[in-house]
Formats: structure tokens, C-alpha cells, sequence
């Protein structure tokens, strides 16, 4: 399984559109990996987690070609992981085919979703071939070639969801937006060991463990994982999904160099935009 990166950053992304702190404008004269567009991953090409804003953008800059995703499982609704417009653009007119069949983009997630979804599209789902399938709570379902399992995590007023992937050779966790987990998901994870785990590190520096995470709460969920083998020393940790409220600390700006030396001596790496993360 090949995990791409498209974006790393929270909802405002990095720099902030409309901020001026520090750590935004330090950004600003930095460039390269600091940028970071809102948050998105898609695995093997074909399997997308969230659509964000900026997911045009950061497509063409992956080189990934958006019209070959099959499957978009959402996170939760939030505006930075869903941008249900977007899907608009598989109207008539807005995009061909080249005499291929026009296959049906398959869209999953919770209700909340499904609102949004159906809103933007004024139920035409035909119109702009896409269809939604709910998806619930510790029921693996067969996606393509992975099984997804959607856990339920504590993250805005929805049942947001983190997701278990696993394509029956390699397993990973994608872990976004979450605070830590709870003992009913660390339970269900007990023994499923995984090559990749991903996790919100939102609030950087921060010991938020609430909503989202700081990079402290992620050595905590670390610990626990590795209790549960759910994870070992092989398993790849990943930070992921960056505000700039938690990398512009009181000790100076949290660049991609610096939060990379201080997560590294816990077996952590730092995503970035366009990161691939073969397993
Ligand atoms: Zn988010
Ligand atoms: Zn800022
Ligand atoms: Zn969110």
C-alpha cells in the first residue's frame, strides 16, 4: 500500500489565509514544506480519505490524477475535509470520460456527510455520477480491494470517524480529527497490528488530548498502542494534520526541521504535503 499525503495542515492551513503570527510569516519566508494545504491522503491512487478545499491544487503538485480515485471515504464534515462543491465538477461539460464508461464515484461516511453531500448536489447524484453509502460504526466493509473499518472518535458534533484500512497483506490507521482515543476503540484495536498508524497532531507542541491532539497526547497513544499490539517496533507513526496554534511555541517557530528533531527521538516522522509512505 502506497500512502500519498495531499495535505497536512488544519482548517485555516498553513500559512493561515488571513493570519499574520509568526509562525504564518515565517512561512511565508520559508516556503518549501512548510506550506501546507488542508488535510487529505489517498492510498494507491484509487482510494481517497477526505476532499478537502485545496484538493485540486495539491493533486496537481502530487502529480496524482483525481479522475482515476474510485472511492472517497470521509472523515467527518468539517469544511476542510469535505468540500462537497467540488464533486460539482463531474457534471456534464465540466469533465469527460474519452468514450470510457462514466463510472460512478462512490462516496462513504456518516449522516452528516451524506447532508452535506446531497445539499451541494440538490440531490442529483446521477447528474454528477456519484452515489453516498453510509457507512457505520465496527462494520468492516469492503471498499475496492481494502476493508474499511470506520471507529468513532470524540471530534465536533457528528460521529466523526477515524478509519482502519487493510488490503489483507498490510493494515494502517488513518487518525484524523481525533482526540485520544476511546478505551471502546482501543479495545476493538487490540491485536490488529499495523504497518502505518497516522495521527492528529493539530495542536503541535500542545498537550491537548481533547477534539484533537498535541504531539504529547500522540506518545501516550503510541504507548497504548504498543501495549494493545496493535503496533510494534516496526509500525510507522505518523504526525499529521498541522495548526499553526500548535508550532508557533513560546521556544520559537516549529518549522518541519525543528518538530521533526523533537518527534523523532519518540519514533515519530512529520507529514508534509505530497509525503508517500510505501508499506
Ligand atoms: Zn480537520
Ligand atoms: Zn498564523
Ligand atoms: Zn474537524
Amino acid at each position: 500500500m502506497e500512502l500519498i499525503y495531499l495535505g497536512t495542515a488544519a482548517a485555516e492551513g498553513i500559512p493561515g489565509m488571513f493570519c499574520q503570527c509568526s509562525f504564518c510569516q515565517t512561512v511565508r519566508k520559508i516556503g518549501g514544506k512548510e506550506y501546507r494545504f488542508r488535510s487529505g491522503a489517498l492510498i494507491d491512487g484509487e482510494l481517497m480519505i477526505d476532499f478537502s478545499p485545496d484538493i485540486n491544487i495539491a493533486a496537481q503538485k502530487a502529480q496524482v490524477d483525481l479522475s482515476k480515485v474510485k472511492n472517497i471515504i470521509f472523515t467527518h464534515s468539517h469544511h476542510d475535509h469535505l468540500n462537497a462543491n467540488d464533486l460539482k465538477n463531474r457534471g456534464e461539460g465540466y469533465c469527460y470520460f474519452d468514450g470510457q464508461n462514466y463510472e460512478k464515484l462512490h462516496t462513504y461516511g456518516n449522516r452528516t456527510v451524506q447532508n452535506v453531500i446531497t445539499t451541494a448536489l440538490k440531490g442529483n447524484f446521477d447528474r454528477y455520477a456519484v452515489d453516498f453509502t453510509y457507512i457505520n460504526r465496527f462494520m468492516p466493509m469492503q471498499i475496492g480491494a481494502y476493508t474499511v473499518t470506520a471507529l468513532p472518535v470524540v471530534h465536533g458534533s457528528e460521529d466523526s470517524y477515524i478509519y482502519l484500512i487493510e488490503n489483507g497483506k498490510k493494515r494502517m490507521l488513518y487518525a484524523h480529527d481525533t482526540g485520544i482515543m476511546t478505551d471502546e476503540v482501543f479495545d476493538f484495536l487490540k491485536g490488529k497490528r499495523c504497518d502505518l498508524v497516522s495521527l492528529d497532531c493539530t495542536m503541535g507542541y500542545q498537550s491537548t488530548e481533547k477534539g484533537h491532539m498535541g504531539f504529547p497526547a500522540n506518545i501516550k497513544v503510541k504507548q497504548r498502542l504498543l501495549k494493545n499490539a496493535t503496533a510494534d517496533e516496526k509500525t510507522v507513526f505518523v504526525c499529521h494534520h498541522f495548526s499553526h496554534n500548535g508550532l508557533r511555541s513560546p521556544n520559537g517557530e516549529l518549522t518541519y526541521d525543528k518538530f521533526s528533531e523533537m518527534i523523532a527521538p519518540h519514533g515519530f516522522i512529520m507529514s508534509y504535503d505530497g509525503m508517500r509512505v510505501e508499506i
